[in-house]
This record gives structure tokens, C-alpha cells and sequence, in this order.
């Protein structure tokens, strides 16, 4: 019994892999090229966006909770083949949703874009990284957090693109760089700044281990405290709009888990918060349903789960053939499965049927938490994570816990030791 559940829980753990794959699938083809650099359409395009934030900010003077959180982008620069100084490749898919609102549909005018020919005489674009796909990200990020509380509003602040070297565009260890962008000081070029989001894009950014990517990484729980250092997000720039990724970050710089998978022990624990939000114990997906988590899923597809230890399970429910030869999606592995949701994927939310109240309310602690004064001897300096076991106190240990989301598949957030930061304003 034992073991099938594990194979179970693995089994789902991987019907995510494959949702989140759908929209990495036509990414830009995995060759190198020229390329023509054009003028700087980011540079114009960004600069217009920030004027229009920060003289609000600066009328207002401070930021205060009803501002929307600036996210401040800060692009690495590379080699990428022949071509030198040049942004992250960026998603040129344009399947599904994003055939109509993917960043290709919507940025390749602004964007720079060439053509690559491939040996065999076929071509594909490819689309580099500009403001016009921070500016959507951005947007996003209101829509995905304000389907689950209104006031969480999201505006574009600076977008730099800086040239850093090439270990900070091809990156070889995703989480040595994160720490070391997490602990720049303030006078860095991609400084952390306090009240803000912070998103580093990288063109590329090497996995825990041989031969696997990672889209996104950050840390879990990361107040925007007043004194300290904002959060951050390490990103890759080909994610893809409909898979949602920068949302899936932010989503752990909130304090979110993963919702679909092994029970995981953690709970949300910030003592300041109002009643309802300060404590708030975490669980898994009890079930498959027809809804896409941004944290997660575990869709009820009408396919058989191709995995041997299910097909021929002796189910009574009736599931469309499927093989791991002949891979079908969307299929559902496990003993729950109903196989009723309809072959076509609703698009990801926050704010699933099981999920969507515990999400709300941790989201509205982050934002309660805002422009308040961190806790002494904080992890990073702003990191406040005190929810391993409930305990309150047992996470201040100069311990975080570091989330790291491959390509083809969401990871998982495990403990790291960290340095104890100050604050540096
Ligand atoms: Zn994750």
C-alpha cells in the first residue's frame, strides 16, 4: 500500500511536469545564431513605464500599501554564439493561450527578433528579452494575486540591463548565483532594493544536477519589509507567458509551497499578522480536479496515466488509452482519478477551489506585512521564514528555505543555511 502511494504521489508529481512542459514546448529552437542587434526598444519602452511610476511615488512620497509593489527587472547581458551583448532569449511560443496573448503575439514589434536558419534549411525566430515582456509579466502578476485579494497591485520600476559577465547569463550554478545576487550590497548594479521585487534574468540557468535547467529560483517567505533588503526572483528569459513563472516564484516569495505533490511540513507562521493570516497550516492537493494552480496542479485528464504501475489498474473509471511510448496528455495518475476534465487545459490561477482561501490569506499577511520594520537578525537580511513545524522561533536559525523550479518540471524548496544580512538603508 505503502508503495503505491509513493508511486502515486511521484505520478502526479509528474502530471505537473507535463502540464508546465506544454508551454515551454515551442520555445526558441535550441541553436545559436547572429544576431543583428537593433536599437534598444527596451530601453525606450521601460523608461516611459518607470517616469510614469516613480513621479507617483515621488508625489506620494513613501510607498505606502494601497501603492502598487514596483518589480524592478535587472537583465543580464551576454554572448549568445556570435552575437555579443545581447539580452536573454526570450519565448517565441505560440501554442494555446499564448497564440493570442503570448509574448511573441504581443512583443515581437518591440522586441529585437531575427530570423535563425537552421543546417537543414528550415527557420525559426528568435525573440530577445526587453521591457515589452517585463511590462506583461508585471501585468500578471496583478491578475494572478488580485484574483485572490484586490489590493495586491504590481507596476513596473526600473528595467536594467547590465552587463555582468557571462556567468551571470549562462549560468552554471543556479543557486550559488542566486545567493550571491540576494547578498549584493547596495551600491550593486542589481541591488535588491527594499520594498521592491527584484527579477534577475539570466538567458540560461544550469540545475542541481547534470543536464537539467532551471526556470526560476527565490527563496520561500520574503516580507517587504521596510529597513531590508526587497525579495528576489532569479528567472530564465524564454519562460513562456502561459506557463506563468514569474507568478510561480513570486507565488514562494509570498510564502506560498507547492500545492500538488508529497505532503510537505510547513506552515505559514508570521505572529504580526491579523487574526486568520498569521497561522496557517499548509496541505497538498487532497485530489485531482479540473482547475491549473499557479503553485501546482494535478489535473483529472481524461487520459489513462501512462505509468505501468496504473495502466490495467483494474479501474472501473473509464480513461482514454495511454502509453509512455505514446505519450497522450492531459492523462491522471492515481487511485482518485475520474478522468473528467476536458482534454483542452483551463488556464493557470491562484485561486483553485482547494487552495484559494489558505492562498488569500497568506497573501494578505505578506501585504499587511509591507512597509513594517523587519525582525532583528533575519536570514538576508529579509527573509523571515518561522514556519518549519509551527514554531515560531525554530526558523530564525540563519536557515531558509530555497525553492528551485526546473524547466520541464516544478522542483522543490528545501532548507539552506544563509547569511544573517542587515539591513542596508
Ligand atoms: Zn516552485
Amino acid at each position: 500500500m505503502t508503495g503505491f502511494r509513493l508511486a502515486e504521489l511521484r505520478a502526479s508529481g509528474r502530471l505537473c511536469t507535463f502540464l508546465l512542459a506544454f508551454s515551454a514546448a515551442l520555445l526558441a529552437a535550441p541553436c545559436h545564431a547572429t544576431a543583428l542587434r537593433r536599437t534598444h526598444p527596451s530601453s525606450s519602452s521601460s523608461s516611459s513605464s518607470r517616469g510614469g511610476v516613480a513621479s507617483l511615488a515621488a508625489l506620494r512620497g513613501a510607498a505606502t500599501r494601497s501603492d502598487p509593489i514596483l518589480v524592478d527587472f535587472y537583465v543580464f547581458l551576454g554572448t549568445d554564439g556570435d552575437a555579443t551583448n545581447v539580452a536573454p532569449r526570450a519565448s517565441t511560443n505560440i501554442g494555446g493561450f499564448d497564440n493570442t496573448t503570448g509574448f511573441y503575439r504581443l512583443c515581437s514589434e518591440r522586441c529585437p527578433v531575427f530570423t535563425h536558419v537552421h543546417e537543414a534549411g528550415f527557420t525559426s525566430p528568435v525573440m530577445r528579452f526587453c521591457g515589452c515582456i517585463a511590462e506583461l509579466l508585471v501585468e500578471d502578476l496583478s491578475h494572478d494575486f488580485g484574483a485572490l485579494e484586490p489590493e495586491a497591485t504590481f507596476a513596473l520600476g526600473d528595467y536594467t540591463e547590465i552587463a555582468a559577465g557571462q556567468d551571470f547569463f549562462d549560468v552554471t550554478d543556479g543557486h550559488g548565483l542566486l545567493h550571491d545576487l540576494l547578498s549584493a550590497a547596495p551600491d550593486s548594479t542589481h541591488y535588491r532594493r527594499p520594498g521592491r521585487l527584484a527579477v534577475w534574468v539570466s538567458n540560461h540557468i544550469n540545475g542541481h544536477t547534470e543536464g537539467t535547467m532551471l526556470a526560476g529560483t527565490t527563496l520561500l517567505d520574503q516580507p517587504l519589509y521596510t529597513d531590508s533588503p526587497g525579495p528576489g526572483v532569479l528567472l530564465v528569459g524564454d519562460v513562456s507567458r502561459a506557463g506563468r513563472r514569474l507568478s510561480h516564484e513570486t507565488g514562494h516569495v509570498v510564502g506560498f509551497h507547492h500545492v500538488a505533490g508529497p505532503a510537505v511540513d510547513y506552515t505559514y507562521n508570521h505572529p504580526g499578522c491579523p487574526a486568520g493570516t498569521n497561522f496557517v497550516p499548509w496541505h497538498t492537493m487532497s485530489k485531482p480536479s479540473c482547475e491549473m494552480n499557479i503553485m501546482g496542479s494535478w489535473y483529472d485528464g481524461p487520459y489513462c496515466c501512462p505509468s505501468f504501475l496504473q495502466l490495467g489498474h483494474g479501474s472501473t473509471i473509464a480513461c482514454l488509452p495511454n502509453s509512455a511510448t505514446s505519450l497522450q496528455t492531459p492523462y491522471c495518475c492515481g487511485s482518485s482519478c475520474t478522468h473528467v476534465c476536458p482534454a483542452e487545459l483551463p488556464g493557470f490561477t491562484f485561486a483553485t477551489q482547494e487552495h484559494g482561501t489558505i492562498l488569500t490569506n497568506i497573501l494578505r499577511c505578506w501585504l499587511h506585512l509591507r512597509g513594517t520594520a523587519a525582525p532583528p537578525n533575519v536570514p538576508y537580511g529579509g527573509v523571515f521564514f518561522a514556519g518549519f513545524g509551527g514554531n515560531a522561533t525554530s526558523g530564525w536559525n540563519n536557515s531558509v528555505m530555497e525553492c528551485s523550479d526546473g524547466v520541464a518540471e516544478l522542483g522543490s524548496c528545501t532548507w539552506r543555511t544563509a547569511p544573517t544580512l542587515r539591513a542596508h538603508s
